[in-house]
């Protein structure tokens, strides 16, 4: 029975959360894919834009892989914390082969996806106070990562003008003495941008110059589009390995989201570090998975190279659509699979007698009037977007974006 006593203020009791938790808001994209799942399973005819989750099944051999791995009792055992041994020797020949870094297994920690990487990557490298500059627009989860290891997330803003591309001058422009790594992701999630190679030299000079770290998030490394020139930042600036921590994982490239396996690669120190936080928070990753990545990344990249052909065909279809939008304006984006289109001139405006003030409102107006769900820009520290995933069937595609220049004609 709940007990009538009353809290007082000032009490243990009257703080309930934790500040620090407190402050962190539930992540805004699986919020988005949540609710249109939800609507969904009701019978809506709900087309999710939102979570940026390939619509392809994962392959077969590697589903086959995590079947055999279920039948072997070691599997229903633990792993080492930082992972299976033969699958962070994959990894690291994986990052040879597709990226050319050459790095030790020692070097590798397998991790809860992508996600866990890159909590494990700041909490092992920020002190209280320590700033992180994160190019805006941002993936919703960055920030929230960074505040929870104690740092602070400093934004720079690139907004469509630029390509969402910043530049050097503006991160020196937002360097201070307390900041202590630049957060670097390209393709980006959620503009699409890719930087070219010597775009990401100019960008790995400033960081070695002024002596700071890189995190760069290469999850998306297998979906450029149009032959780009770019690569992987340590590569291309070799002398910044020592102080950089790449993350990926197999959830973009093998279609592998709810398998929950990515890892970060960085000095041995650091790795370590983030081994042992691992080690008291979660143990390893789950087994069967963990062998499931390791069919993948042993394998060829013959899916995604098929996955891409679908993403390139809809990434045309839908810029081509989005911008029939009168008030839409959307840049073509170089990787990934997410749009990212400028709103701004639908907004300010009333739509079935309602004012449309925000693309957080133009979010929740389309997903209840058109049954399209978006992220709107907010989540990713710029108003006035909105996210569209692309890696949805082609047909859902079409009937959403129709659905929208409809509402909008
Ligand atoms: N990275 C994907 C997205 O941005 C997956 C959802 C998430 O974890 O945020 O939609």
């Amino acid at each position: 029975m709940a007990s009538e006593q009353t809290v007082s203020p000032g009490s243990p009791r009257s703080r309930r959360v934790s500040h620090r938790l407190g402050a962190i808001a539930e992540s805004a994209t699986l919020k988005v894919d949540a609710k249109a799942k939800a609507l969904k399973a009701e019978g809506r005819p709900v087309i999710g834009f939102g979570a940026g989750e390939p619509d392809f099944p994962t392959p077969d051999y590697i589903v086959e892989a995590a079947v055999e791995a279920c039948r072997q009792p070691a599997n229903h055992r633990y792993t080492p914390a930082g992972g299976l041994p033969e699958l962070k020797k994959a990894i690291a020949e994986k990052t040879r082969r597709d990226s050319g870094l050459e790095v030790d297994p020692s070097q590798v920690l397998v991790t809860n996806g992508g996600k866990q990487a890159i909590y494990a990557a700041f909490a092992a490298m920020l002190d209280p106070g320590d700033e992180v500059i994160v190019p805006a627009p941002y993936w919703t989860s960055y920030p929230e990562a960074i505040q929870l290891a104690g740092g602070v997330p400093v934004e720079v803003l690139a907004d469509e003008t630029q390509e969402y591309k910043v530049t050097v001058d503006q991160l020196e422009a937002a360097r201070t003495d307390r900041t202590k790594v630049l957060l670097f992701v390209s393709p980006s999630n959620p503009t699409g941008a890719v930087y070219s190679s010597d775009e990401i030299r100019a960008i790995g000079r400033w960081v070695e110059d002024n002596q700071l770290w890189v995190l760069t998030d290469e999850i998306y490394e297998h979906l450029v589009y149009d032959d780009a020139d770019t690569g992987s930042m340590p590569v291309l600036c070799p002398y910044l390995q020592d102080n950089c921590v790449v993350v990926n994982g197999v959830a973009k490239t093998y279609a592998m989201t709810g398998w929950r396996v990515g890892w970060m690669i960085g000095p041995p120190d650091l790795v370590k570090a983030a081994t042992n936080l691992q080690s008291h928070a979660t143990s390893n990753v789950a087994n069967v998975s963990q062998r499931a990545a390791l069919a993948a990344v042993s394998g060829d990249l013959a899916a995604v190279a098929e996955m891409k052909k679908a993403f390139d065909r809809r990434r045309h279809t839908i810029v081509a659509m989005l911008n029939e939008i009168d008030g839409v304006v959307c840049p073509m984006p170089g990787g990934a699979f997410y749009a990212y289109p400028s709103v701004k001139g639908l907004l300010g405006k009333e739509y079935d007698g309602r004012l449309i003030d925000s693309s957080a409102d133009l979010a929740e107006y389309i997903l209840e009037k058109a049954e399209v769900a978006a992220v709107p820009g907010e989540a990713f520290g710029s108003p006035g977007y909105l996210r569209l995933s692309y890696a949805l069937g082609d047909d859902d595609l079409v009937e959403g974006v129709t659905r929208l220049q409809k509402l909008f004609s």
